[in-house]
């Protein structure tokens, strides 16, 4: 009775949940790879934590409990224990030069030094390293090392390099530094007169002093043998690794790297591309000319796909707050005849706006005062009114300083704020420089990234490398902390822009995608999108926020690859089912 009855009681309980009498489809076939025993944080809001996650190929098949992943076990299925470890989405930096940071890794790196002496013990190290080398290049020195508002010197170089030139360039970018034989080849003396929009720092008897702000780096630079082909694509494997090794699964390259799409497209021809790249063309005005929208819309035409995409264009509305280039709506507190100036002719800028938005390209507009974000907002909006456009997500890139008025701006009308972190690390140069130029009223609204995602916004986080690390997790911890690693201010700078773990992940990733179009395919553990993801040498949500800036990413996988490990990941690498 009961057997014969069951055939009627399935024959219902099929009917009823449509389930097929035929025969169902046959299992499917094993996966390829598992990573099992993890601490998944999958950003999907629906399951925001996993213990394992099956890929097929490049993609994700499943993430789930270990039982059913591992269920998808087949004879050639690879196996990754991952000892309970972190795992994430891979990150995306949103804002990055990856050309210029590439190169800056082979030559001298002054980043996080501190003292005259250390910067030059690097220089002398690097030149001892290097004998053939004829020109001594480095990058990111910082002003407080010579003291308050003064600049370094000719002769701090000269001592440790007194025979070959030596140019090395301020962390912002905005500065440089020669020594004397670097200003001699350029030919900078005590007659030569000051570029536009560039001035040579002299002595109280006219001499250069070796300190070159702004277009006067470009005397020194325009002497410095260019790097060959071979230089460039030496410079990209290094600076891939390091992005790898930081965690970086995607950068959106924001400037200077267009004209080398067909570098990177090597690098992917030879298997060597391990990093996703979203490239975009970067715009100085006056603006669009026929040869520079053919430029554009034949690199969106040639890439675009999961590796490698054009069809961003980048544009510079202002300069920074602590050079006073920032365009402000009112003057600069320090010095009120001063209020920055706008790159571009708003109406020229507003027009340029509406153009690359027909023509379908995302915008990337770096503002950082606060009248250039307001302009940068007033062009996308009207550009979206006029061409009836929808869903373009244009960017603005920094935003260090904002008009209350503005901020919900960009929830009502879908900018992104890219933004970066560490940007807001209250240090001397931002205490004392950054927040005394824009005065105190102003600086209460310093990179308020808690306001415009609370009103809706969407966030996007970078670094803006080679102005400071690759590495996100100084980042996230900024994010969080709005603390020097010392923990000063006590309180935090602007505490209330504080951001939860989770929002800071979610810039990271999921928000990072979403940003550059690719939500749909990356950003977090979910059926069907890319298998980028990372193991992490601590869970981020059982630590104080002080100790993530030391997070080291113990392995990174792009597209079901391994791509990097660290020495310290001692899980069983990649077993075999016997
Ligand atoms: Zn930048």
């Amino acid at each position: 009775m009961r057997l014969s009855c069951f055939p009627l009681v399935f024959f219902l309980l099929a009917v009823c949940f449509s389930i097929p009498l035929v025969a169902a489809d046959p299992l499917p076939p094993p996966v390829d790879l598992i990573v099992t025993n993890a601490r998944l944080y999958t950003m999907n809001p629906q399951h925001k934590w996993a213990e394992a996650i099956a890929i097929r190929g490049e993609k994700i098949v499943a993430a789930g409990d270990r039982k059913s992943i591992e269920a998808m076990r087949g004879p050639a299925t690879k196996v990754i224990d991952a000892d309970q470890h972190m795992v994430l989405p891979g990150f995306t930096d949103c804002h990055i030069h990856f050309m210029d940071g590439s190169l800056g890794l082979t030559r001298v790196d002054l980043n996080d030094s501190k003292t005259i002496e250390e910067i030059q013990k690097r220089v002398k190290a690097y030149a001892d390293a290097h004998p053939n080398e004829p020109w001594i290049q480095g990058m990111g020195w910082t002003y407080p090392t010579f003291g308050g508002s003064a600049l370094p010197n000719k002769k701090i170089l000269d001592e440790v390099v007194p025979d070959r030139p030596v140019y090395l360039v301020a962390f912002d970018g905005h500065s440089s530094w020669a020594n004397s034989k670097a200003l001699a080849m350029a030919g900078i003396d005590r007659n030569t007169a000051d570029p536009p929009n560039g001035k040579i720092v002299r002595d109280e008897k006219g001499e250069a002093t070796g300190a070159l702000k702004e277009a006067a780096g470009d005397l020194v630079a325009a002497k410095v043998p260019k790097p060959t082909r071979a230089e460039r694509l030496e410079a990209l494997r290094k600076g891939i690794h390091e992005a790898n090794k930081a965690g970086l699964v995607r950068v959106h390259s924001a400037g200077q790297d267009f004209e080398y799409l067909d570098l990177y497209n090597e690098l992917r021809k030879n298997g060597e591309l391990t990093l996703r790249f979203y490239v975009a063309y970067f715009l100085d005005p006056p603006g669009l000319t026929p040869e520079s929208i053919a430029l554009i819309e034949s690199a969106r035409r040639q890439y675009n796909d999961d590796w490698i995409s054009g069809g961003g264009v980048k544009t510079m509305l202002d300069g920074v707050v602590e050079a006073h280039t920032a365009a402000m709506l009112e003057p600069y507190s320090d010095d009120p005849t001063l209020s920055g100036k706008l790159f571009w002719d708003p109406g020229k800028y507003k027009e340029t706006i509406a153009d690359l938005d027909a023509r379908g390209f995302q915008i990337f507009t770096h503002a950082i005062g606060d009248q250039a974000v307001r302009l940068a907002l007033d062009a996308y909006q009207n550009a979206a009114t006029v061409n009836h456009t929808k869903d373009r997500r244009p960017r603005i890139e920094h935003i260090e300083t904002i008009s209350a008025q503005d901020i919900d701006r960009f929830g009502k009308l879908g900018v992104i704020a890219s933004m970066q972190p560490l940007h807001s690390y209250p240090d001397e140069d931002t205490l004392e420089i950054w927040a005394r130029n824009i005065g105190p009223e102003r600086a209460k609204r310093a990179w308020v990234w808690h306001s415009i995602e609370d009103t809706g916004g969407a966030l996007a986080f970078g670094s803006d490398w080679p102005v400071v690390t690759l590495n996100p997790w100084r980042g996230v911890q900024t994010a969080l902390t709005r603390q020097t690693d010392e923990g000063k201010p006590e309180y935090g700078f602007v505490p209330q822009q504080r951001l939860s773990l989770d929002d800071t992940l979610r810039a990271y990733t999921i928000g990072a995608a979403f940003a550059g179009h690719r939500e749909k395919t990356e950003g977090s553990i979910e059926t069907g999108k890319l298998a980028d993801l990372i193991v992490l040498d601590r869970n981020l949500y059982k630590i104080e926020p002080t100790e993530i800036g030391k997070t080291e990413v113990l392995m990174t996988m792009v597209g079901g690859k391994v791509v990097y490990e660290s020495p310290n990941w001692k899980s069983p690498a990649v077993t075999e089912k016997k």
